[in-house]
């Protein structure tokens, strides 16, 4: 499956200082980064800044969100060529958060993600379901449903997607799933999004509750590329330790 993929979502938290001396925890923490990719998604107030602290290190920058179109009159919003102008690589489409307090919905998710591929940027698709949705064992479907609409207007080629699976009731819960849920759901993922995006150009990530302590199990499961990191991504030696253990994991 290639390189794992961590990312750190900063989510609404963050400052000009903070962010200096966030950076540089991580990168003292940081073994030789070894074989994996990791990426920073800051607010978008912070791009610039952190950009330019990354600009000296392998992390890459990410985006938290964007909007489809590529100027005009939405107030508010920021579009992906802004977003390439900050050196962003990654875009976050579809989070849960901006699914539950935002609005945003399988239309738009789509919408983004194929506008995020048009500009050579790699998105990230959220997708996750509620606990009761998977206690009515409906999860599968709802998992899969989402991952259709988001993938369903992409054309051409695809460089890269990456996508998250982030069930709701793992989120900022402290209550991860287990690597088996996330290896399951994956695979289901990735057999799906597999007659949309060649093989090789998907990356599949568990989010939800990842610690330093169980990071290792998930990056251990079959189907698990990598993880996108929410609370634990704020503190740099634990969000080190978590790209650290990527780094030395070997893949079959
Ligand atoms: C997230 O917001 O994508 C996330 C996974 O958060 P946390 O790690 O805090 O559960």
């Amino acid at each position: 499956m290639g390189r794992p993929l961590i990312i750190g979502n900063w989510k609404m938290n963050g400052s000009l200082k903070g962010s200096e001396a966030l950076i540089r925890s991580i990168q003292s923490a940081l073994d030789a980064q070894g074989e994996v990719d990791l990426c920073i998604c800051p607010p978008f107030t912070l791009l610039s800044h952190v950009g330019s602290l990354l600009a000296a290190t392998e992390i890459k920058l990410g985006a938290q969100d964007v909007y489809h179109e590529d100027s005009g009159a939405y107030t508010g919003e920021v579009s992906l060529p802004m977003l390439k102008e900050m050196g962003c690589q990654y875009v976050l489409v579809g989070h849960s958060e901006r699914r539950q307090y935002f609005g945003e919905n399988d239309a738009s998710v789509a919408i983004k993600v194929a506008a995020t591929v048009r500009h050579g940027l790699t998105p990230v698709l959220c997708v996750g379901e509620e606990l009761a949705t998977r206690r009515a064992n409906r999860g599968e479907d709802y998992v899969l449903a989402q991952l259709m609409a988001g993938l369903s207007l992409l054309e051409g080629e695809v460089k890269e997607i990456a996508i998250a699976y982030e069930p709701i009731w793992a989120i900022g819960t402290g209550q991860a799933a287990t690597p088996l849920q996330a290896s399951a759901m994956l695979r289901a993922i990735y057999q799906l999004a597999r007659n949309k995006v060649p093989a090789g150009q998907v990356r599949l990530l568990y989010g939800g509750s990842v610690t330093p302590e169980n990071a290792a199990g998930f990056l251990a499961a079959e189907f698990v590329g990598g993880v996108l990191a929410g609370g634990v991504s704020l503190k740099g030696e634990s969000f080190a330790q978590i790209a650290s253990l990527a780094g030395s994991k070997t893949y079959v």
